[in-house]
């Protein structure tokens, strides 16, 4: 793979507080602007979060969950806002109504999970017996989020949310290219007096993010390898840690046994969701030769079937392509796999409509490994399509990658998806369904390889990414220790 694509040059810390002119992407005008913190601002912020963050730890679990319970009606009433906000940031309709959904649900799920989580274990004695021990979890002061444009209010909270349980203060650095959501939700927040004085969004660049790197006891990054790197160099140099989710190819390895019906629609809202510009969207799909032809043409024609949400932006189901640079990427790995063989059957552009960029769904066969559509992250609406002779190639080829985030396996049989889902090196497999970890949240797991770094963002074991293991160890007795001089 080329290397360039996951290795950049870091940038510096000192953020510019000029205008960044931000794009719509139905319009492709610039029709609003987010100005920056200077980095006074930035560390005065900081500070006043720090400062805030002991009272909302003594507070304790119950206090927060009656915060946080005020901050999702505080949404709630804004939700026409939040929607309207993240709608012309991203130039599509359902999917922002999903993301606001999910955050509501998010919070009502972290509540009623909360104080079971952060209870203490009992005191309980040591192998040596006059000597008792007591553990503690202590919240990292002050945790930062900085997240990615295609998600961007999810995928800003996803993490803010358990680590406010925990009783961390934290600081959001969402996306410059889709940051026109920080208005209706900085509203929200201020809505409710106990946690404005604890969370914070800042809007601002690459120089703003690696600033608030340099201001926080721990990071959660989701975002691209490139960047990832960058953020856990800074975090190693400020010996802190960093939980990394990252970029995906994620592969759908499809069994002779799988139904065609069920698995082509399936497959079809796993690569289309959000136009493709998903992490844990399918950007490849491996089939049994055995039934690659019918599900070729089942696929195709089902792909065919899609609409651009264009120009109503409630029509149709394929979004507009969010940023300018991502369809510079989607017809550069277009181009090379066409250079080199690729079939096209649907779809196969990007096309400018309106000042926006789309890209029909698009379903390639005759693909192979030395094309940047099989090795790179594309991140859009495309389905390259390989057959495989036996379910052995089918994992190879799955596992040739850089990536392990996630993937899919469709068979006859849960048993014998399972079986093959077993030998994918990623860390959550889907299966008889793709995109699955989009919903489910509650299943704990790790990205793999260049996926990611750091403990699971799903499941219990999220939360406690949020708190240091202090430990008491108590003499009970007044007698010398055997081991004193
Ligand atoms: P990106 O890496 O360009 O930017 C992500 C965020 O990092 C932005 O807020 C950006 O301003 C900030 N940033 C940039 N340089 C920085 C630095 N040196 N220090 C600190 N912050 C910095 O990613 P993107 O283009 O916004 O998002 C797309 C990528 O995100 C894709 O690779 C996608 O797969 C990935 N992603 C991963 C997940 C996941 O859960 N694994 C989810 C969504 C998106």
């Amino acid at each position: 793979m080329n290397q360039s694509k996951i290795n950049q040059p870091c940038p510096s810390t000192s953020p510019r507080s000029k205008p960044i002119p931000v794009r719509n992407p139905r319009s492709g005008e610039f029709d609003y602007q987010i100005l920056a913190p200077t980095p006074e601002q930035l560390s005065v912020t900081c500070d006043r979060l720090r400062q805030h963050q002991p009272t909302w730890q003594a507070k304790g679990v119950t206090h927060r969950i009656d915060v946080l319970q005020a901050w999702k009606q505080a949404l709630l009433e804004r939700k026409t806002a939040l929607v309207a906000a993240l709608t012309t940031d991203t130039g599509r309709v359902s999917e922002s109504v999903l993301e606001v959904d999910s955050v509501l649900s998010g919070i009502d799920r972290w509540c009623r999970l909360a104080s079971e989580l952060l209870a203490e274990a009992n005191p309980k004695t040591a192998a040596i017996p006059f000597i008792d021990i007591q553990s503690q979890s202590v919240p990292y002061p002050l945790v930062g989020v900085i997240s990615p444009w295609n998600f961007p209010l999810l995928l800003s909270t996803i993490d803010t949310i358990p680590a406010l349980l925990a009783g961390c203060a934290v600081v959001v650095k969402p996306s410059e290219i889709t940051p026109r959501f920080i208005e209706p939700l900085m509203d929200a927040i201020a809505a409710v007096p106990d946690l404005q004085t604890i969370l914070t969004y800042l809007p601002g660049a690459k120089d703003t993010g690696a600033a608030v790197v340099d201001a926080i006891d721990l990071v959660c990054f989701t975002g691209s390898v490139a960047t990832g790197k960058c953020v856990a160099q800074a975090a190693a140099n400020n010996m802190i840690p960093a939980f990394l989710e990252l970029g995906g190819k994620d592969p759908a390895i499809v069994l002779a046994s799988a139904d065609l019906d069920l698995t082509t629609t399936s497959l079809l809202w796993g690569s289309m969701v959000n136009a493709g510009q998903s992490c844990l969207s399918i950007e490849r799909i491996y089939v049994a030769e055995r039934i690659y032809q019918p599900f070729v043409e089942t696929l195709a024609q089902k792909a065919k079937q899609l609409k651009l949400a264009y120009p109503e932006p409630n029509s149709g189901q394929i979004g507009p392509i969010i940023f300018t640079q991502q369809a510079g990427l989607i017809t550069e790995h277009l181009e090379d796999a066409i250079a080199k063989g690729a079939k096209i059957h649907c779809g196969g552009q990007v096309e400018t409509l309106g000042g926006g960029q789309w890209c029909r769904p698009t379903v390639l066969t005759q693909v192979n490994h030395t094309m940047k559509i099989m090795t790179e992250e594309t991140f859009g609406p495309i389905m390259p399509v390989m057959p495989f002779t036996t379910p052995e190639e089918a994992v190879t080829l799955a596992n040739d990658t850089v990536y392990g985030l996630s993937g899919a396996v469709f068979a006859g049989t849960v048993a014998e998806a399972q079986t093959v889902g077993q030998q994918i090196d990623a860390g959550a497999i889907s299966i008889n369904d793709a995109g699955l970890t989009a919903l489910i949240h509650e299943g704990e797991k790790n990205a793999f390889r260049a996926s990611g770094l750091g403990g699971s963002r799903m499941g219990p074991a999220a939360l406690k990414r949020f708190m240091r293991k202090k430990v008491f160890l108590t003499k009970t007795n007044l007698a010398p220790d055997p081991w004193w001089f």
